[in-house]
């Protein structure tokens, strides 16, 4: 949780481009690509997107100037340890080293009252959050005007779906990472500024 507020901020301080595989992955459907159609009818239903969709979009990325040139910050993945070993693989062959790998940590109670209610702009992909981060108005994009809406991966039943996946799944990339001594543990449950200063701190 939190996750992408703090990628942001650490590309803003650090100067790395940020890797989201959901906006990759928005980004291809919108494009209308046969791996971003096939990405979103997992997306969906709350299910993982197949590694080999999310490897082929991630590497695709990876291999560009402009990652070379300025580093990068990977947002929600990997997101299994399968995913991580493909990763690393990846990144072998490019020559590059993850720095850390930071979990911010939050009870699952915590999670769902946040992500419940979290809205998006329809039109240019911002997202709010009813109790930190209201619209001006409500169901009005600050930013744009759009009409902001529940997306299908935030409704309830998938949230829940989302966390079965986490527990099954993602965990198992923590003890990865932990065993390859590179894990940064985080309180994520604090204000997301006091959140930022103790990461940062330890990637100086
Ligand atoms: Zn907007």
């Amino acid at each position: 949780v939190g996750k992408g507020t703090q990628a942001a901020l650490l590309v803003d301080h650090f100067g790395a481009r940020q890797l989201s595989s959901g906006d990759i992955f928005r980004k291809e459907i919108c494009e209308g690509t046969e791996l971003g159609c096939l990405a979103k009818t997992y997306m969906d239903r709350g299910e993982l997107v197949p590694n080999e969709v999310t490897i082929g979009m991630m590497a695709k990325r990876l291999e560009t100037d402009d990652i070379r040139e300025h580093g990068f910050i990977l947002d929600g993945f990997p997101r299994s340890v399968e995913q991580a070993v493909a990763l690393d693989d990846a990144l072998e062959k490019l020559g590059i080293q993850l720095a850390k790998v930071v979990s911010i940590e939050v009870p699952d109670e915590v999670v769902v009252s946040r992500l419940s209610g979290r809205l998006s702009c329809s039109q240019c992909g911002e997202i709010y959050q009813v109790q930190s981060k209201p619209p001006k108005a409500e169901g009005v994009c600050d930013k744009c005007s759009g009409v902001l809406v529940t997306r299908a991966d935030d409704a309830p039943e998938t949230i829940r779906a989302r966390l079965k996946v986490f527990a099954d799944t993602t965990l198992p990339v923590i003890g990865y990472y932990a065993d390859k001594g590179v894990l940064l543990r985080v309180d994520g449950s604090g204000d997301p500024t006091e959140i930022f200063k103790v990461i940062s701190g330890k990637l100086q």
